[in-house]
């Protein structure tokens, strides 16, 4: 018999309306609602139409019949969310904190149905050698980016337009210049029925070594023994990782299941792509933040079809509706891109975790530098651990030297470059081969003060200094707000205001100055405003149209250049000053990833390592590439201090409109978290109060004060923390607070909550 009254969670993100609200199914309505359905129906006092979400049907009115309404219709252009997603939001919502229908919105990327799309292909229609003498002739003429996707053709006959597009980062009007040349073709074809015959498939297969196979094996076996688990690969840059991903998707795929590729969106490169493509034709799809809903919508429609079998992304592909999911697999699982900022503050390693126990699928996680929450877990038991030591193809790790910058100084060097480092690149340069030099500076740009009175530009709506831009302008990377750069200090009236460069930019004019004859090209926040930007750089480099490069963290992931057979890590320790629990975490990941960078070619690589700290264990065992000698360093000072992952952490934010109400409210959260810890102590029995009384002494709450950044866009910020060992107490807490939040009927104020942050606030 059908249920008559349907829960439904309202789409509007307040804590008061955070609560399913329940509605009568009228009977031309009774065949179609059903858990997951978009529905509209009356809200509020003036029944103004609006729209939710289906969570719940029950025979039983929860009121006073007279007082139910009735539901309005279905949303029929709305996507129904799966009762698998439903379980995923509630627990979101309940494990990182947010409303249920943030939660709901999380799990549902796209909301509306929309019109099925075309899908286009680039098809060669020239031989190799009259395309090999088009390629000549755009690097003759300049014609970079003709040039890079014609020699995508050299290897492959056809390939997706998409991918072109967003991976060689060519423009249409590229495209459509080279097909009016004759050199290529672009086809369209309906969505589904013609699989694209990708990159002629000519894939060369390679023989998996005994430990590849090995993993794949004990990943298939103890899936198909019903106990799939949850892996961890150790393996550095090059041992081959990704080769057991495809082993394993493969023989899944095989069973008839499906499976989840998450990898940072800067990582996701062409290169890795391809690899996919090639292995799995068609049956692959790509999903990433450059998608438009249209084509989101498509590729959720095919996977609930089943007719994908794979899906690569970042984090949110994470919640792609497979019916028969086998596994899920996170690449570079120690990168801090996979917790979001937004609320719930999920970590897809974790979600993972959780959606494959769904599936009973399995989860495989691998990293070069594995996060200490993963590698902890394999420790415990809980994650099953594979190491991969060596590189395939055997070319070997590169040479570390340490450089101490205070020497340098006793020694009269004043320059950025240390000897060591100098003498170096003076080789690369004389034997053309490339340099990276990696600057340990994250989120530092230039700032404007005065010499006279030291006052700093600061924006007038954040608590952060302004910065300077080309034209005069200075600029706030919080809000956006800009003004123009007045000649006198605002506050004394001198004529001294200086701006201080961003450290990339003084590095490139060091670089000027001592090696008047290399190419350089810098790469940091100020010359990648746009992807685009940030690709061309890339690939201008890897064509060897530069000496050097330089740059911020960002010129560590992604892509291979080959020539590069020298990295200078320029300000190692700056990571480390940071008044942060994973600052030792971050810098060594950092170190040993740009160190990877070197020698990836058949040439053997050196790195220096610059530092003022060369004792400092996270220098010293990137210097070494001893990943185990970092963590049982790191791991004795995170549990010492109850740090995760030995422990938990709730970071509680709060944001105001005026100070003194984040600083009232901060007080009183607090307040009434001590307040619990009393009341509950007093418990019935005895031993129920020792054993509530234990839990509680072992709550450790460290604040409330100001945020490291008070002010950001106007609003306040406030924060406290938590530490306790078990995770699910913080999370009674956390209900608990919001109850409280729910009661205190907050104005202009909003509370976020963060398990484990990856970030201080
Ligand atoms: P990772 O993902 O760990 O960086 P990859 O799987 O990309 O490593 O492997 C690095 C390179 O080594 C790739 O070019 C890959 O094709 C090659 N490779 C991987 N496994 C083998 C193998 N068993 N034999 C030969 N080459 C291999
Ligand atoms: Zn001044
Ligand atoms: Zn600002």
């Amino acid at each position: 018999m059908a249920r008559m009254y349907a829960d439904v969670i309202i789409d509007i993100s307040h804590e008061k309306v955070d609560r399913p609200f329940q509605y009568r199914i009228p009977p031309k309505l009774s065949e179609v609602v059903c858990p997951g359905v978009r529905v509209h129906v009356p809200f509020g006092r003036g029944n103004q139409d609006k729209v939710g979400y289906v969570v719940d049907l029950s025979d039983q009115p929860d009121y006073p019949v007279d007082k139910i309404k009735d539901i309005i219709a279905v949303d029929s252009k709305g996507i129904t969310a799966e009762s698998n997603q439903i379980r995923i939001a509630y627990w979101l919502k309940r494990q990182y904190g947010s409303t249920t229908i943030a939660a709901l919105k999380t799990v549902l990327p796209v909301k509306q149905k929309l019109k099925q799309l075309e899908r286009k292909k680039v098809v060669r229609c020239v031989e190799g050698d009259i395309l090999q003498e088009a390629v000549f002739a755009c690097e003759r003429k300049k014609q970079v980016a003709r040039a890079r996707v014609l020699r995508a053709f050299l290897t492959d006959a056809v390939l997706p337009y998409e991918l072109i597009r967003q991976k060689l980062n060519v423009a249409s009007a590229t495209l459509m210049a080279l097909e009016k040349q004759g050199l290529l073709k672009i086809e369209t074809e309906s969505y589904y029925r013609n699989p694209v015959r990708c990159a002629d498939r000519e894939e060369k297969r390679v023989v998996l070594s005994e430990i590849q196979r090995g993993i794949i094996e004990k990943v298939l076996s103890d899936y198909e023994e019903g106990h799939s688990g949850t892996y961890l690969i150790h393996g550095i840059t090059g041992s081959g990782k990704t080769e057991v991903y495809l082993g394993i998707i493969e023989k899944m795929i095989g069973m008839g299941r499906q499976a989840i590729v998450l990898i940072p969106e800067i990582a996701l490169t062409y290169q890795t792509l391809l690899r996919f493509y090639k292995r799995f034709g068609d049956r692959v799809s790509v999903m990433n933040s450059s998608l438009s809903m249209g084509e989101k919508y498509d590729q959720i429609r095919r996977a609930q079809a089943g007719e994908i079998d794979v899906i690569i992304g970042p984090r949110s592909a994470l919640f792609t509706p497979f019916p028969r999911l086998g596994v899920i697999i996170v690449d570079e699982e120690h990168e801090s891109s996979y917790k979001g900022e937004a609320m719930p503050k999920y970590h897809a390693r974790e979600t993972a975790v959780q959606i494959a126990s769904m599936h009973h699928a399995c989860v495989v996680l691998g990293s070069a530098t594995p996060s200490m929450e993963a590698y902890y877990r394999a420790r415990q038991g809980e994650y099953q651990l594979f190491e991969m030591r060596n590189r395939q193809g055997g070319s070997i790790l590169p040479r570390v030297y340490t450089v101490d910058l205070r020497e340098e100084l006793k020694q009269g060097n004043r320059s950025v470059f240390s000897r060591k480092l100098r003498e170096l690149m003076e080789e690369r340069l004389r034997d053309g081969e490339q340099t990276i030099l990696f600057l340990n500076r994250r989120g530092y740009a230039g700032f404007i003060s005065c010499r006279e009175c030291g006052h700093v530009m600061k924006c007038p709506h954040c608590d952060v200094s302004l910065s300077e831009h080309r034209g005069n302008v200075l600029l706030c990377h919080y809000c956006g707000y800009q003004e123009i750069r007045k000649k006198n200090c605002p506050v004394c009236g001198s004529r001294y205001l200086m701006g201080f460069k961003a450290g990339t930019e003084q590095i490139e004019e060091a670089l000027h100055r001592e090696f008047p004859e290399a190419r350089v090209l810098r790469m940091d926040a100020d010359t990648t405003k746009t992807k685009e930007s940030y690709e061309k750089i890339l690939s201008a480099f890897a064509d060897e149209k530069a000496d050097i490069l330089v740059g911020t963290q960002m010129i560590v992931k992604g892509h291979d250049f080959p020539n590069v057979t020298l990295v200078g890590i320029l300000a190692a320790d700056l990571s480390l000053n940071q008044n942060d629990y994973r600052a030792g975490e971050r810098t060594f990941q950092l170190l040993t990833q740009a160190a990877g960078r070197a020698g990836r070619g058949e040439k053997p690589g050196e790195v220096v390592i610059q530092t003022y700290q060369p004792e400092h264990y996270s220098i010293v065992h990137a210097a070494r590439q001893d990943y185990q000698g970092f963590y049982e360093e790191e791991i004795m000072y995170r549990d010492l201090m109850q740090y995760p992952p030995v422990a938990h952490m709730l970071a509680v934010l709060v944001t105001s409109r005026e100070q003194e109400q984040g600083e009232a409210l901060t007080g009183k959260m607090v307040d009434f978290v001590n307040f619990c810890r009393t009341a509950r102590t007093k418990e019935e029995s005895p031993d129920e109060e020792r054993r509530t009384a234990q839990t509680w002494q072992r709550l450790q709450i460290i604040g409330p004060t100001e945020a490291s950044i008070n002010k950001i866009n106007d609003l306040y910020r406030h924060v406290f923390y938590m530490k306790h060992p078990d995770y699910q107490v913080l999370v009674g807490i956390k209900d608990e607070l919001e109850f409280f939040c729910k009661r205190e009927e907050l104005k202009n104020q909003t509370v976020q909550y963060d398990f484990d942050p990856m970030n201080t606030y």
